[in-house]
């Protein structure tokens, strides 16, 4: 890329660019001509830094000046508040008595671009409620996430769930300790050890936690790096982690995060194993970490004491076996409390949160009580956040349940939620008149045998944009045509709409949704697109009407999933069960109803419940492989899939097929 075309970007000159950027830590000599994409978006990223703190000194001078003239007493009033060491925008807003949107731009103009959901820590917040006369005081560690009532409310709930039915769950540990110590290399080393990936061979996502499998038993391991960890530790509510994995660095030995983590630990009054990590290291001493921890009142056993540590590598693979066991241990001896009650409507907390190009507003919530479903209302502090489209857990599959102590990433958000907050699945009144719409249509389904996914009303695409135009029927002109779009399962959200040039806000909102900003016949200013390159925002600008709905239309088609159309052909009531493997079984039985195909799929029924899917890769009729096997017939099926299938069970036989549909904008049709 030429460094003119950068620096045209950045409003500035090339020369001057080009001089500043040693100073901002990029040193590409002073001739420079071109440089490569990575170095390019360097440069966005270092000059916006840079103009972001010229601007916050500016505005800092602006302010003491103001100070400086200002009558001390006036600023007393306010009052006394008190935050927690990260607090959510949005959550201060409140605390102070003032608009979020007000706070943002306080925010920004203090140098500091942060959405109502992002988290600032104490430091920058007390700066901003003393500025507004507020006394500000630390509030002590426990605070983080939801409000009180919230979570006493979801305390209560969890523990009736209990009451009533508790059965055992995988219990979900946590990594802490000291930077370098070697936690992100140990939750690598423990995921290498799963038989579990092994089986699925997809690629690993780093969805802030994951699954692995243990003697047959289910862990769930919390993989957020740094004070992520920490904050989801802390969230009250319910505790999120059951044990914790303590690690320590045996060249280095207890070190003052080692502490902090041993307070945060005790204070969550959980269970703690150690790991003595780096023992390959030739500076490795074992016995000085020992005495290091029994002086911080973890005593190892062999002294006479009661923590459990583990000697380990995590870089060389060496003992992580037996960490498992001793955590598979601890958690043998809490096993009273490791329990949840599957049925009812999902609680969880967020332990990761982002904003993706492609999917929108995605979270990983750990499921603590509870069933989730693809379908649930997703409420955060009471309000509706969406409602989940997909669920898929770390290996990127799709799940139709997810139940407790399991980790899960969602989409459907309608905005990204905070970590450390706390998700409950809301049935809400309103939905009712959605449900009974939906039955009616299953029961047309089941009449002519037809069954369509998407569902009518379920969301499985969602295209979210902000629109800025110079005149307001243009805007209008432009909404009139997208209100018009009706596909099902493609839902288009308008996330703000204005007269005038694209501003801060548009791409705050913007980037909280995943949306897209377009200008039509309107610019931003040179801060707006240099705030939108920084939080990865995509503007664009038009004049001429068709030439947005084009580009519309090309990103619609781009989501739109093809709708796939199933189509019932019979039944097969399973009589015998002659293999059983892990990936696939061999079962036979009468035909009962339509004909077995080859090739086609099987919905497993148990019952009245719907226990799993199989895909058909042989068909026989006697000793014979065949296409079809008709009614009254007997048949053989391999199935390929790993739900257990049990004498008894139905089969449902049915094929699928999947359509497209071209989305055209009707005003050019
Ligand atoms: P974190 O900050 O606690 O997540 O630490 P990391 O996992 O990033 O590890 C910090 C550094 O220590 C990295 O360079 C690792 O490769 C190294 N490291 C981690 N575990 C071991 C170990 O068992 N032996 C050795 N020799 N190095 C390790």
């Amino acid at each position: 890329m030429n460094v003119t075309e950068i620096a045209r970007q950045l409003n500035v000159s090339a020369k001057e660019l080009l001089e500043k950027l040693p100073e901002l830590g990029i040193d590409i000599g002073k001739k420079a001509i071109k440089v490569d994409p990575a170095q390019a978006e360097r440069i966005v990223q270092k000059w916006a830094e840079y103009q972001r703190k010229l601007r916050a000194q500016e505005h800092l001078k602006e302010r003491e000046e103001i100070m400086a003239h200002q009558d001390e007493t006036a600023v007393e009033e306010a009052g006394e508040i008190e935050l927690p060491p990260l607090v959510a925008v949005r959550d201060l807003a409140s605390k102070m008595q003032m608009p979020v949107t007000e706070l943002i731009k306080i925010l920004m103009k203090n140098g500091i671009l942060a959405s109502q959901n992002e988290r600032i820590d104490f430091e920058t917040a007390s700066i901003m409620a003393e500025d507004l006369g507020f006394k500000v005081k630390k509030e002590q560690a426990t605070a983080e996430g939801a409000g009180e009532e919230d979570l006493e409310r979801i305390k209560n709930i969890m523990e009736a769930g209990r009451e009533h039915k508790a059965v055992p769950r995988s219990p979900v540990i946590v990594v802490m300790g000291h930077v370098d110590h070697g936690k992100t290399r140990l939750l690598d080393a423990i995921r290498k050890t799963n038989v579990m990936e092994g089986e699925a061979g997809g690629i690993t996502q780093h969805i802030g936690a994951y699954q692995i499998e243990r003697n047959g038993r289910r862990i769930s391991f919390i993989d957020t790096p740094g004070h992520e960890a920490f904050t989801v530790m802390r969230s009250r509510g319910a505790k999120v982690a059951d044990i914790a994995i303590l690690v320590v660095a045996v060249d280095d030995g207890v070190q003052p995060q080692t502490k902090e983590a041993v307070d945060i630990i005790q204070a969550a009054k959980i269970p703690l194993v150690v790991a003595l990590n780096k023992i390959d290291k030739p500076d490795a001493n074992v016995e000085k970490t020992k005495k290091d921890l029994s002086d911080i009142g973890l005593l190892p056993e062999e002294w006479g004491g009661k923590t459990v540590m583990q000697e380990i590598s995590a870089k060389q693979g060496i003992n992580i076996d037996k960490l498992l066991d001793m955590v598979l241990l601890v958690a043998d001896l809490e096993k009273d409390r490791i329990t949840a009650n599957p049925d009812g409507p999902a609680i969880g907390t967020i332990i990761e949160s982002h904003v993706d190009k492609g999917e929108g507003p995605v979270a990983t919530v750990l499921v603590q009580n509870g069933t989730l479903r693809v379908g649930d209302c997703l409420g955060v502090h009471g309000a509706n956040y969406g409602r989940v489209r997909a669920l898929r857990d770390w290996r990127g599959e799709d799940m139709a349940a997810v139940p407790p102590g399991t980790p899960v990433k969602i989409l459907g958000f309608k905005a990204a939620p905070a970590v450390g907050d706390i998700m409950e699945v809301s049935i809400n009144p309103s939905e009712l008149e959605t449900k009974k719409v939906k039955a009616n249509r299953r029961i047309i389904d089941e009449m002519t045998g037809t069954k369509r996914i998407p569902i009518e009303g379920e969301v499985k695409a969602q295209f979210n944009f902000v629109i800025r135009g110079d005149v307001l029927g243009s805007i209008e002109a432009i909404l009139g045509t997208i209100e018009k779009v009706d596909v099902p399962g493609l839902a288009i959200d308008v996330i703000a709409k204005g007269l005038g040039n694209i501003t801060e806000g548009d791409v705050l909102a913007a980037e909280a949704t995943g949306a897209v900003i377009y200008g039509f016949n309107v610019k931003a200013l040179a801060a707006v697109e240099e705030l939108a390159r920084e939080k990865k925002v995509e503007i664009k600008y038009f004049k001429i009407i068709y030439e947005l709905f084009d580009d519309i239309e090309g990103r619609l088609n781009a989501i739109v999933k093809p709708e796939i159309v199933i189509t019932k052909l019979g039944r097969v009531r399973v009589a015998a069960i002659f293999r059983h493997e892990a990936k696939y079984m061999i079962v036979g039985g009468p035909v009962i109803e339509g004909a077995a195909e080859a090739n086609a799929k099987v919905n497993i029924w148990r019952g009245e419940e719907l226990i799993g899917e199989a895909d058909i890769t042989e068909l026989q009729s006697g000793k014979q492989k065949v296409n079809d096997v008709m009614l009254g017939q007997e048949c053989g099926l391999k199935l390929a899939g790993k739900t257990k299938i049990e004498v008894g069970d139905i089969l449902e036989i049915f094929k699928e097929e999947s359509k497209t549909k071209e989305i055209k904008l009707s005003v050019k049709n």
